[in-house]
């Protein structure tokens, strides 16, 4: 430490000083995104391998930002939980896809499931089952077909209040989802604790797939798993025919990606599922 002389402390007192002046400026800049409706849903379908037809979208934030243009969710969503914006924005998130959602049902388009992401923030707010519950009253969308997206990090911070918040929204009606699964620590015996009905299996494991022996096994093990458990299993990430393959043969349900679709706009989403329309 002795040669961290004045300077040094100074220059690090400055770029303290710099980061939480830009972490003030993210968080008006938010604020400012959220009253001024710079945000919007793009929609990703999910598709069963057994039938070929899509039969769920994931609603995916993203930030139009008057200058920056549009700005990913891997770069604001954690700004926003470091500022608990991340309520507001995701119940925000959660509205629109519902409405979404109730609309294309309006039209006539052919039956599909809604899922959501949900941050940890937002699923430790007091009542916010209920909170869902009004949601759903408001945009007038039936709980069954919404799904939300927990991932296993949000669930092991607090096990026993994660599993009662899981009861409350099952009660609901509404589904739940593991997302990210396998990349967290939740322990094998609390998973059958937990009323979900899909398993996410995450990305990191699909991508190397057919070349990585060891992803290849982590993936199997995860759709037997979820198979000896009654649990629907689908797999993220997917970007090539080999993937698909594998997945197929290893008896995995479902599947979400690019090989299949990136996520969409509204418009483009609806065009897609419209011409699917049997
Ligand atoms: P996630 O929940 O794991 O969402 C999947 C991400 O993978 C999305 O990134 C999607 O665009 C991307 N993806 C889908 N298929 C492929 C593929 O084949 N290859 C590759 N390389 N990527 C693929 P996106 O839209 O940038 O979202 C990033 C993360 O931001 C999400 O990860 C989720 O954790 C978070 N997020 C997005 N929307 C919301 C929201 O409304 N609320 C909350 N709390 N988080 C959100
Ligand atoms: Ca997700
Ligand atoms: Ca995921
Ligand atoms: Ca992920």
């Amino acid at each position: 430490a002795k040669e961290l002389g004045r300077d040094n402390i100074q220059v690090f007192t400055e770029e303290m000083a710099a980061r939480a002046h830009e972490r003030l400026q993210w968080q008006e800049e938010l604020r400012e995104a959220l009253a001024g409706e710079e945000f919007l849903l793009h929609f990703q379908p999910q598709m069963n391998l057994g039938t070929g037809r899509i039969f769920a979208a994931e609603a995916l934030l993203r930030w139009n930002h008057p200058v920056r243009g549009i700005i990913s969710p891997s770069v604001f969503i954690p700004l926003a939980e470091e500022t608990g914006l991340i309520v507001p924005i995701g119940d925000w998130a959660l509205r629109a896809a519902c409405r979404q959602l109730k609309a294309w049902q309006d039209a006539g388009l052919p039956p599909l499931i809604i899922s959501v992401n949900v941050s940890a923030r937002q699923f430790r707010e007091r009542n916010w089952a209920s909170r869902v519950a009004e949601i759903l009253k408001e945009t007038g969308l039936e709980a069954r077909y919404l799904e939300l997206e927990l991932t296993e990090s949000l669930i092991m911070q607090d096990v026993p209040g994660a599993i009662a918040t899981m009861h409350a929204l099952e009660a609901i009606g509404v589904h739940l989802a593991i997302d990210d699964f396998g990349t967290g620590y939740s322990s094998l015996s609390a998973l059958k604790r937990f009323p979900v009905r899909r398993l996410k299996i995450d990305r990191s494991f699909v991508t190397d797939i057919p070349l990585d022996a060891d992803d290849m096994a982590i993936t199997s093990a995860i759709i037997s798993l979820a198979q000896k458990l009654g649990l629907r299993v689908i797999a993220e990430g997917v970007e090539s025919e080999a993937q698909v393959e594998f997945l197929q043969k290893a008896g995995c349900d479902e599947i979400q990606g690019y090989f299949f679709s990136r996520p969409l706009s509204a418009e483009a989403f609806e065009s897609l599922l419209s011409s699917a329309r049997p």
